[in-house]
């Protein structure tokens, strides 16, 4: 069986970042770029492959972690995204669900359907505003090809035509408060970022998240794994497909600040503020019935 050339393999990858860098913008000279840093492999391989284009680029780079309240989970990440962040020397700013919401993931799982509901809503908010804090021109997150056609798919099948304009390797700024996010691996398949980790002795963090295996992605990723086998390129396709009828979003709406933590809203209050009243008045209830 032919082995695979680390070299080869590293720089074919690289390549193909630095493509889609260039074709859709992702990065201008002279940028400090936020990386969110959950400690995966994608994550840690996006701060791998910034970093090598600091030079070419004139970057500064920042890290950032959250720590969402997933006991025995999440620490494992943490540690791995301080080990690595430490070892190219980039800074690393950890933030915490408990610290910026006064809940962990944890406490209030049981009240959705899925985790990942309000997992994102906080995370997304967390890191927005921790860029934001840091005067970051840009937001790098880890989303891979997978990561985005499963996305896609579930919008597609929920008919929540209104997010497809957040897919995408670039979401404009669309409000001055809001950083604008890229995906610098959109294009590269999650098993390329495997071999990536394992030629390259990255020790990661492989470990699923243990409320992953009931959300909807869970099985929008094995449907599309067990296609993919069947038919090889399904996913590339899919994301072609979308490439094709693809329309930036460059429109400025009106957004406010939110009444309650100041974060930019399309409402008076923002999602995050909404999800913890309400997981406040569901606390308080399910306690008063004791
Ligand atoms: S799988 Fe869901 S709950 Fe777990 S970290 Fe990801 S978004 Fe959060
Ligand atoms: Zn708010």
């Amino acid at each position: 069986m032919e082995t695979l050339d680390k070299e080869k393999f590293n720089y074919n990858l690289e390549e193909r970042v630095r493509k889609l860098i260039k074709k859709y913008k992702l990065l201008e000279n002279g940028e400090k770029v936020a990386i969110a840093l959950s400690g995966g492999k994608d994550s840690i391989l996006t701060m791998f492959i910034l970093n090598n284009l600091c030079n070419e680029f004139n970057l500064q780079l920042v890290a950032i972690s959250i720590d969402e309240g997933i006991s025995g989970y999440r620490e494992k990440g943490l540690e791995t995204a301080r080990k690595y962040a430490d070892l190219l020397e980039i800074e690393l700013i950890e933030k915490s669900f408990n610290e910026e919401f006064g809940l962990q993931l944890d406490q209030i799982h049981s009240l959705y359907k899925s985790a990942c509901i309000p997992c994102g809503v906080f995370r997304r908010h967390a890191l927005n505003k921790a860029a934001h804090e840091l005067g970051a021109d840009k937001l790098a997150t880890g989303h891979n090809l997978d990561d985005e056609v499963q996305s896609y798919l579930m919008s597609f099948a929920r008919a929540d035509f209104r997010r497809f304009s957040k897919f995408g390797p670039k979401l404009d700024r669309i409000h001055p408060q809001l950083v604008p996010r890229i995906k610098p691996l959109w294009r590269i398949p999650e098993k390329e970022v495997g071999i990536w980790a394992i030629l390259n002795e990255v020790e990661v963090h492989f470990a699923e998240c243990p409320y992953s295996q009931k959300s909807l992605r869970a099985k929008v990723k094995t449907y599309l794994n067990r296609l993919e086998e069947d038919y090889p390129s399904t996913k590339l396709n899919i994301l072609g497909s979308f490439e094709k009828t693809f329309k930036p979003n460059k429109t400025l709406i009106e957004l406010f600040k939110c009444e309650k933590c100041g974060e930019a809203s399309s409402l008076s209050i923002c999602k995050a503020c909404e999800m913890i009243e309400n997981i406040n008045k569901n606390l308080t209830n399910k306690f008063s019935k004791l």
